[in-house]
């Protein structure tokens, strides 16, 4: 992995090998950034686990996916849980056969290379768990 700052934003180029979520999290914590919008992610990844919320169960249900997709989009912002800097991040994929799913991302193994830009806020964006919905929610 290898990042560089242009201006506020960032450019984090991943490699083979590199899991996607815990990079974004390593990048972060390290530049003390507490608030921010991923604007864009495009690369390859494999060893993909998508997390599908069931509103019924309040719980994240994981389904891993195995083989070689494009990362089409990734997105997600980023905000502080249980004080440290969190990313919340969605992903679409695409496969062989040229279709595109996605969902929200629990991690991914990186294959050739992911191009991912970070637009840091100023200040800070708080997430808590909220009971209601079961999901940790930006607190306004
Ligand atoms: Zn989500």
């Amino acid at each position: 992995m290898q990042y560089k700052r242009f201006g506020k934003k960032f450019l984090i180029k991943l490699d083979k090998g590199d899991e996607l979520v815990a990079s974004i999290h390593s990048v972060m914590n390290k530049e003390g950034v507490k608030a921010g919008v991923v604007v864009s992610g495009i690369g390859g990844c494999s060893s993909v686990v998508i997390r599908y919320f069931d509103l019924k169960t309040k719980k994240y249900t994981d389904k891993e996916f195995k083989g070689f997709f494009e990362i089409t989009s990734l997105s997600g912002n980023i905000s502080v849980l249980d004080g440290k800097s969190f990313a919340h991040l969605h992903i679409t994929l695409g496969d062989s056969d040229y279709n595109v799913f996605g969902g929200h991302l629990g991690s991914a193994i990186v294959e050739i290379t992911c191009e991912i830009v970070i637009n840091p806020f100023e200040g800070e964006i708080l997430r808590e768990f909220d009971p209601g919905t079961g999901a940790n929610l930006i607190r306004m």
